[in-house]
């Protein structure tokens, strides 16, 4: 009798840039033939891929592994991995605070989890691998991706910029470009796959180039995108506004398969502010480029992250920040309480606001965010827009039996899924559906008349094929077992 395969769970916080390696780490332990744990069971690997941009990060790592401390203790054989962001910074202490540890590994050694896993069970010793800079691109590594239509893909890791308030950079290393014909190479064996809609990733996406010398590389890359046939939809997160170009504007605009979407992180409208957090870029150089985003694409949803309360922002400062909101008309905004976070040159400001004032601020400009968002999406009732019908968890909701789509500027729709005549339209994840706008709600759009049309898609088909292979041991369409959403709090390292 063979011995039944060891199951593995991964838990995922922080950024996108997280998200994707976590699908790196699923696919590697797959290859080493593990399979995803079921829902609510204990798994025989827990790995979890670490986010270090949070205040209290380090305190809720040790408390859930303090958690799993007495569910290993009655499980033999059982194991932890630890890797990700605060990995790569504590490193040898984790093992030191938590001795129950099997594995710990860093943002550039990912491929090494399955070996590490083997190395600790064969030695009945705890392995701890961090590299200082990446050896393989990461990319070219097995992923086991959550869906079946959509996929990230990394054109650069690291950044060269200082932020004062990010940790990114002594962890992540400078920035590391892939060559073009790699990531296009990338690009087209996931069309082959089922995959129509790609998204661009870097932890400073329109720097793309720097490391070879070409600063038009990002415009190319997007414009080198609308040739590949089958892929229908182009998405990039996140740019910097310092390096936003022209050509870059230029490209989204002629380029078809490139969405309308733009996410531009501002962090504060204040010079002086931006100036202390070492953002390069001014009030008016940011304001310029949404002016020219929207006279080249003026259907565009643009979105943003902004930081209330960083060191010495004063109720002038912050509102500057208001004005740009006010300006800017995001469609949303991700709002962050600044907090300190340990090991960045804010970290140690003097001048911190304090937590009344930063908290006062913060409830002001949510309900600005709010206010506007809101706006924007009445505005487009009655408009018909395109939907990628989506997949995972909410995609289907029980009380309303309306389906969840992505309009090509991103934004969420939930529509009913009935035709003129009040029959069932059967769209699957990944297919094309156009619909009518009814009604702009705060935070997505509804459209509860008829379908206007329906277009089966590739992806669609992969899709079906997808969930019809249980022997992945992922239900595509229900929640993903094997990588978990992001927690909420650390939407992205800005
Ligand atoms: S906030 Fe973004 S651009 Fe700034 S240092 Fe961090 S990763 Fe780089």
């Amino acid at each position: 009798m063979t011995a039944a395969p060891r199951t593995y769970e991964v838990r995922t916080y922080g950024c996108q840039m997280n998200v994707h390696d976590s699908e790196r780490l699923t696919g590697l332990l797959e290859e080493a033939g593990y399979v995803a744990a079921a829902d609510e069971a204990v798994a025989d690997v827990v790995v979890f891929n670490t986010c270090a941009v949070r205040e209290n990060a380090d305190n809720r790592l040790y408390g859930n592994l303090g958690h799993l401390a007495p569910v290993k203790a009655a499980r033999p054989g059982m194991q932890i991995a630890v890797g990700g962001c605060l990995a790569q910074k504590d490193r040898g202490e984790i093992t030191k605070r938590a001795p129950w540890v099997d594995v710990v590994f860093g943002t550039h050694n990912i491929g090494s989890l399955p070996v590490l896993l083997e190395r600790a069970r064969v030695q009945q010793e705890a392995q701890v691998e961090i590299l200082e800079s990446l050896e393989v691109f990461p990319s070219t590594l097995p992923t086991r991706r959550e869906s079946a239509y959509a996929a990230w893909v990394s054109v650069s890791v690291g950044c060269n910029n200082t932020c004062t308030f990010c940790i990114v950079p002594s962890l992540r290393g400078k920035e590391k470009d892939r060559r073009p014909g790699e990531v296009l190479a990338e690009i087209r064996a996931l069309v082959d796959e089922g995959v129509s809609e790609v998204t661009l990733l870097g932890q400073n996406v329109n720097s793309y180039g720097v490391e070879f010398g070409d600063r038009f590389a990002f415009s190319k890359l997007l414009r080198a995108c609308g040739e590949v046939e089958g892929l229908e939809r182009v998405r990039f997160t996140s740019p910097h506004p310092a390096a936003f170009t022209d050509d870059v504007i230029a490209a989204m605009a002629e380029t078809p398969n490139v969405m309308p979407q733009l996410h531009m992180p501002l962090q504060s409208g204040s010079d002086k502010v931006l100036r202390d957090m070492r953002r390069s870029y001014r009030q008016s150089r940011y304001l310029g480029i949404i002016e020219r985003v929207r006279a080249a694409m003026p259907e565009a949803a643009i979105t943003t992250d902004i930081i209330v309360g960083f060191p010495g922002e004063t109720e002038a400062d912050f509102a500057e920040t208001m004005t740009v909101v006010r300006e800017a008309r995001f469609a949303q905004a991700f709002t962050f309480q600044y907090s300190k976070r340990p090991g960045t040159p804010a970290a140690s400001l003097e001048q911190q606001v304090p937590r009344d004032v930063v908290q006062e601020r913060y409830e002001r400009l949510v309900a600005l965010v709010e206010e506007i968002a809101w706006a924007e999406n009445r505005a487009l009732e009655g408009r018909v827009v395109e939907l990628m019908v989506a997949e995972g968890e909410g995609r289907k909701d029980a009380a309303t039996h309306r389906l969840s789509g992505r309009a090509r500027d991103n934004r969420l729709v939930h529509f009913a899924p009935v035709d003129a005549a009040g029959g069932e339209v059967v769209a699957r994840p990944g297919d094309v559906v156009e619909v009518e706008v009814t009604y702009g709600a705060p935070h997505h759009l509804v459209a509860d008349g008829p379908v206007r049309s329906v277009r089966r898609t590739r992806s669609g088909d992969a899709w079906e094929a997808r969930t019809a292979e249980p022997a992945k041991g992922v239900p595509l369409g229900l929640p993903t077992v094997g990588v978990p959403a992001p927690t909420p709090d650390a939407a992205s390292c800005r």
